[in-house]
């Protein structure tokens, strides 16, 4: 399985000219150098869907490898910030180009949508990924102050009611992203795919073609730590409060875990990623179309 560099790479102090996606760059980057070394060997296919895109494909001049002084010093200022400013943050990159949180844009994509997934009797699937269709602007509800984050009404509202149960419980579950548009997964997957050389199936793995994401539902929620953000989309999350909070608690409020290890999608072992269950909609959604129980 193939790493890529640039996941691993410290992040630096985002440019002023950027502040934008910078400010996502992050949140979801910095934790990567931390990454603990007796991380297995075969390094894990790397993280996903935001964060790598927006990290990476604004900024086409090479990182410089920052000492390690002001690394640390940046990771834990940076850090505190992205947790004081993450509702800013998610509000700006909802402005931004690159932006592809929660993006308003009702697109008419080239992309036939897909087979309704309550309506297919066989599961429409690609590269490992079933088809999905985006969830009406209509349906989506803030999971965040700003809106800047989305989900499905009932989603949203079981998504608000965990996190409120967790924080009394000293645990931050912090929301990073919820419902995409086809647009932002257009971009998410063909844009980071050519940006990293990477083919078509090696992509899949991390990120789903636009139009099989789970994300377009609406009931899925990518969930970080607010403690451990250094963690956020990183196959080590599972070693956080947060995830072990979320293991005895999610189903409790309907959510589940979309890719667990060696799911049969085969997609990446994704422990941040949960989607909701808990209505018939979404559980249509999630199991009618796919032969299922
Ligand atoms: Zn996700």
């Amino acid at each position: 399985m193939k790493t890529f560099p640039g996941d691993l790479t410290p992040f630096t102090i985002p440019s002023s000219s950027r502040p934008l996606s910078a400010g996502v760059e992050r949140l979801d980057n910095a934790g990567t150098p931390e990454k603990p070394s007796d991380a297995p060997s075969v390094a894990p296919p790397t993280v996903d869907d935001i964060p790598v895109a927006l990290r990476e494909t604004p900024d086409p001049a090479p990182r410089p490898r920052a000492n390690v002084a002001l690394l640390a010093g940046s990771l834990t200022v940076l850090g505190l910030m992205a947790l004081a400013a993450g509702g800013y943050v998610a509000l700006q990159m909802q402005r931004s180009q690159t932006a592809t949180l929660a993006t308003e844009s009702p697109t008419p994509t080239t992309q036939t949508p897909t087979t309704a997934p309550s309506a297919s009797p066989s599961a429409d699937t690609l590269l490992g990924h079933f088809a999905y269709t985006e969830a009406p602007q209509s349906e989506l509800a803030p999971i965040v102050p700003d809106g800047s984050i989305k989900m499905r009404k009932a989603a949203a509202k079981a998504f608000r009611d965990m996190t409120a149960a967790a924080q009394r419980e000293g645990v931050s579950l912090v929301p990073i992203s919820g419902f995409r548009s086809l647009a932002d997964q257009k971009y998410l997957y063909f844009d980071v795919k050519a940006d990293r050389n990477q083919d078509a199936e090696e992509r899949a793995k991390v990120s789903a073609p636009p139009g099989y994401s789970e994300h377009h539902t609406g009931y899925a929620v990518d969930i970080g730590d607010g403690n451990t953000p250094a963690l956020n989309l990183n196959p080590d999350f599972d070693k956080t409060a947060a995830y072990r909070w979320l293991k005895a608690n999610a189903n409790r409020y309907s959510f589940e875990l979309s890719f667990p290890k060696g799911n049969r999608q085969g997609v990446s072992y994704e422990p941040w990623h949960w989607r909701y269950a808990g209505d018939i909609q979404s559980l249509k959604t999630f199991y009618k179309a796919r032969g299922q129980k």
